[in-house]
């Protein structure tokens, strides 16, 4: 679905990424640790193109979408995205929040986009929020509306960049709930985030990121049980 070569990102004398190779098939759960500033955010917005690549080829679904003539808004579409901050529409209710993507993107009529929002807040587990604004929601409520906002566009892939980190402990669960049906449910994932314990039960496959490279990957029980590297060992020696 994702095939990554020779990714580099830099700026200006600043080299973050220094070459990422990787593929990612249909109904994968990636799963990117590692340390602060080693790259990760850079990675995944490099994915969706909100970061354009200094060097290197990303395609998506079998097509370039580093190639200067593709569409990148296409794509997009189809590249979900979770951030740490949800940036919801503060004037707009939970379900105006949903739809208008839809509606405007997508040129659905506006009850079609109510019924699959409804949908969405079901499996998210916010029905009852479908009037409310987002200041009236908790950290959590807001994050799992930010999820259902993103699967309105029915993404093929999903990326998320640490998308509990802020949130009070308590709220965590919930959200990553979420996360855990999603993968259940055989989406695609990218998820960016320190909570080792979700990454280790929902993640197919563990990438520890530093320096701008991935040094090591593999399943949790390989990454987590025997990690190889000496930075990975490190790493989750003070994390875990
Ligand atoms: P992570 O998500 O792993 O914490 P980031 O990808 O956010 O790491 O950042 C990696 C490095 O890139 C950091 O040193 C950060 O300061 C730098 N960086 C990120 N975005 C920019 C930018 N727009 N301009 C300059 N440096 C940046
Ligand atoms: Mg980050």
């Amino acid at each position: 679905m994702i095939s990554v070569k020779g990714l580099h990102k830099s700026y200006g004398s600043l080299n973050i990424l220094k070459g990422i190779d990787l593929e990612i098939e249909k109904g994968e759960v990636v799963v990117v640790i590692g340390p602060s500033g080693s790259g990760k955010s850079t990675f995944l917005r490099c994915l969706n193109l909100l970061e354009h690549p200094t060097k290197g080829e990303i395609k998506f679904e079998g097509e370039s979408i580093t190639d200067p003539k593709h569409n990148i808004n296409a794509t997009r579409q189809k590249m979900g995205m979770v951030f740490q901050q949800f940036n919801l529409f503060p004037h707009k209710t939970v379900l105006d929040n949903i739809t208008l993507a839809p509606i405007q993107v997508k040129k659905q009529s506006k009850s079609e986009a109510e019924a699959i929002a409804m949908d969405l807040l079901r499996t998210v587990g916010l029905e009852d929020k479908k009037d409310a604004y987002p200041a009236m929601l908790s950290g959590g409520q807001k994050q799992r509306i930010a999820i259902a906002r993103a699967l309105a566009m029915q993404p093929h892939v999903m990326l998320f960049d640490e998308p509990t980190s802020a949130l009070d402990p308590e709220m965590v669960g919930e959200v990553l709930d979420v996360m855990k049906k999603l993968a259940k449910e055989g989406m695609t994932m990218v998820i960016v985030t320190h909570e080792m314990g979700f990454a280790r039960e929902v993640g197919s496959r563990i990438l520890f990121m530093d320096g701008g490279v991935i040094v090591e990957q593999g399943t949790p029980e390989q990454l987590f049980g025997a990690p190889q590297h000496p930075r990975t060992q490190d790493f989750l020696s003070k994390v875990l």
